[in-house]
């Protein structure tokens, strides 16, 4: 079988020394193989995603000598794909409305001194999970602005939990346990996706069968297992890759101007030297 990797950064920034050793990793795995290396914009969160980001990530890409097969897939074309997911989803009872504001949220967790901390924070109390229609339809009327969320205890009654597994390159089959997320959000207020929903739709819908990312993506993982088995979608194998940090330590982030790709050509490094930085081989 053909490798299919991708690189699938958000251009709400410049990229970094991570980015590029994440990009790398993944261009190699296909090349070395005679496989195919996507690209894809995840820019659902239209208020932070810039144009000029966007051209930077080619930019930055070629001048790395990282060449990718096109198309490039910019989930902002594809809000219609995952609307007709959450619909799936909610034909079967899976999600439902949740009007609740950041703030009401935290308000709630601080109030009940046992609320669970889950792999992404507290997790949500389930204020609105229990409404019942007439209340819903109340708060539509007043047209408040409501996120979808996943209700965890129905998904996972749908699913065999036991067979929720993925392969991590070099460790073996993975056991997932996505409960202790809770219910988390498939569709954002003004967005009408997640990245959860759209991430795993799009892997599968590119035909990714390896995903190579950050280790800080590694819980999420869980949940995009729980998506595949929910929405009939095949199950990538999986390499979760160590952060680059800076001389302190301390993981690169998109507030590093320095690590920038951009700002490091700038200074007047040439591509090999950069890509000496990230070796890992
Ligand atoms: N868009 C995500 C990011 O830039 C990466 C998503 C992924 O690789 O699954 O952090």
């Amino acid at each position: 079988m053909q490798t299919i990797t991708r690189f699938a950064p958000s251009p709400t920034g410049l990229l970094h020394l991570g980015h590029a050793y994440s990009a790398s990793l993944a261009w190699h795995a296909a090349r070395e193989s005679g496989g195919q290396f996507l690209l894809r914009m995840e820019d659902i969160d239209l208020t932070r995603c810039r144009p000029e980001f966007e051209e930077a990530v080619y930019e930055d890409l070629a001048w790395l000598g990282l060449d990718w097969d096109p198309p490039v897939r910019r989930q902002s074309d594809h809000f219609d794909d995952y609307t007709a997911l959450l619909e799936k989803l909610s034909d079967r009872d899976l999600i439902y409305p949740c009007f609740c504001t950041r703030k009401e949220i935290a308000a709630e967790v601080n109030r009940s001194n046992s609320a669970p901390h889950g792999p992404e924070g507290p997790v949500y109390p389930g204020t609105c999970r229990d409404m019942t229609e007439s209340e819903r339809q109340e708060r539509f009327a007043r047209g408040d602005g409501y996120a979808l969320r996943l209700n965890m205890v129905k998904a996972l009654a749908r699913v065999v939990v036991s067979k929720l597994q993925f392969q991590e390159v070099g460790k073996g089959y993975i056991q997932c346990n996505p409960a202790p997320f809770g219910d988390i959000v498939l569709a954002r207020k003004e967005i009408s996706t997640s990245y959860h929903l759209a991430v795993t739709f799009d892997d599968a819908i590119q035909g990714v069968n390896h995903v190579i990312r950050g280790q800080d993506l590694f819980a999420s993982t869980h949940i995009h297992r729980l998506l595949q088995a929910l929405l009939d979608l095949p199950t990538p194998s999986y390499y979760h890759h160590g952060l680059i940090s800076d001389a302190k330590g301390r993981r690169l982030s998109k507030r590093d101007k320095d690590a920038t790709i951009k700002s490091l050509r700038e200074y007047g490094y040439q591509p090999e030297e950069v890509r000496k930085m990230i070796d890992y081989g």
